[in-house]
């Protein structure tokens, strides 16, 4: 849909991105995905965009600025490749990379920033446990005071990227109970008492890892704590804003790809003698795939539009979320029902997205957790 916040450059953005999509990401999906992971080089091709250097002052590397809509454009049509392993595996770091970016000591910000910005290393962010990713302020992973630094132990689960990174955020509880017992930590692989382990075989977002990650009373200097101590939760809830803005965008990108394949599907196979998007139940199908596609535009829209006037629409960007999510299962289904059997066979966009709608809804916050966040918020 045309829209006012659509500014010449951010158009030229989009265009530059979506150039990259189709020639860099698009043809090898169906490879990487089958394969369980893209190459190595594509993280710094996609550096070279700049889009993992939002917020980044450009001495670290990054492009000096933010601007929610450009972040949105660049999830959107990364997301229209068709795997959402892609979006994942290179996301891991900008889903990590801010708390480092505005809270990390200068000494390991300098280091690191322009090495993950760059795409050159990877950052994830490790927050869920064993046991249980929703309930944040409850988390069990301990770190106890050790001279001038911090003794890390417990684990943690579904952590993506957690094979191939070399540095992670890590929300540890270095207090009472409760949220304001959490602190941030800078944890680097090859510390003494860190290991790690892959996640078995997956729904979807094959072509991303995710790893259970041990501290065995794993040192770190206090250097290495991000941000002020015990002010970790607040940290974490700030950071989810612009995951969910990413995720929310990827949900908008898939939404079109299967809107365009299920109308170029229709109109190509010819069922009782003529072609499919003749029938007035598929016309209608599509338009209800197409007026969930435009709702979701406008709305992410609204909280790009409020996050860049400096606001934290944490009930609008729940909301979306779960509109997102819901929007994105409805697409599926629909998409696949109009493409019959053919949709059902490995291989094809509409066939992976369906498997990869119900990470959307659980990752990131799942839609009930959305839900209590936006009641909250809403003074319910
Ligand atoms: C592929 C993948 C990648 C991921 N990547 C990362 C990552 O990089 N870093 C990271 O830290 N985490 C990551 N996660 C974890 C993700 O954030 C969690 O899975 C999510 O937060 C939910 O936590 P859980 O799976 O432990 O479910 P639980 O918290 O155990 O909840 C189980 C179910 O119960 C529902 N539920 C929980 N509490 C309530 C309630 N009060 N009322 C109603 N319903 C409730 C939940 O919505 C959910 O549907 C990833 C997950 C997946 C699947």
């Amino acid at each position: 849909m045309r829209s006012p916040f659509e500014t010449a450059e951010r158009q030229a953005f989009r265009e530059s991105v979506r150039s990259f999509v189709e020639q860099e990401v698009t043809p090898f999906v169906d490879d990487w995905d089958e394969a369980g992971s893209i190459p190595p080089e594509l993280h710094e091709k996609a550096g070279a965009l700049g889009v993992f250097g939002f917020a980044v002052p450009e001495e670290l590397g990054g492009i000096g600025f933010d601007d929610v809509f450009m972040r949105r454009i660049w999830g959107e049509e990364l997301a229209r490749c068709g795997a959402g392993g892609v979006g994942a595996a290179l996301g891991a770091r900008s889903i990590s990379i801010d708390p480092i970016v505005k809270h990390a000591d200068p000494s390991i910000r300098d280091r690191v920033v322009p090495e993950v910005v760059s795409g050159r290393k990877c950052c994830s962010l490790g927050i869920t446990e064993p046991s249980g990713g929703s309930d944040v302020a409850n988390l069990k992973t301990k770190a106890v005071r050790d001279g001038e630094g911090w003794r890390l132990s417990g684990s943690k689960t579904f952590i993506t990227g957690g094979m191939t990174s070399d540095y992670f955020v890590v929300g540890a509880r270095t207090g009472g109970a409760g949220p304001a017992g959490v602190s941030l930590f800078f944890v680097e692989w090859g510390a003494e008492g860190f290991t790690r382990t892959e996640l078995d075989k997956k729904m979807g977002w094959w072509c991303s890892d995710q790893a259970t990650l041990y501290f065995d009373d794993v040192y770190v200097p206090q250097t290495n704590m991000i941000g002020p101590e015990n002010l970790g939760f607040m940290a974490i809830m700030q950071n989810f804003n612009l995951e969910r803005v990413a995720l929310i965008a990827g949900c908008l990108g898939a939404c079109q790809t299967l809107y365009d394949d299920a109308v170029s599907w229709a109109r190509e196979r010819e069922t009782f003698g003529k072609p499919l998007i003749k029938h007035q139940v598929i016309r209608h199908k599509l338009v209800d795939m197409s007026m969930r596609v435009d709702a979701l535009d406008g709305y992410l829209n609204q909280v790009c539009w409020l996050i860049n006037e400096g606001e934290s629409p944490v009930a609008e960007i729940s909301k979306a979320k779960v509109f997102a999510t819901k929007a994105l299962e409805f697409c599926a289904s629909e998409a696949m029902q109009i493409l019959g059997g053919a949709g059902y066979l490995r291989g094809n966009r509409v066939e992976r997205i369906y498997r990869e709608v119900k990470v959307m809804a659980i990752g990131g916050g799942s839609e009930e957790i959305m839900r209590d966040l936006a009641a909250r918020q809403m003074g319910l």
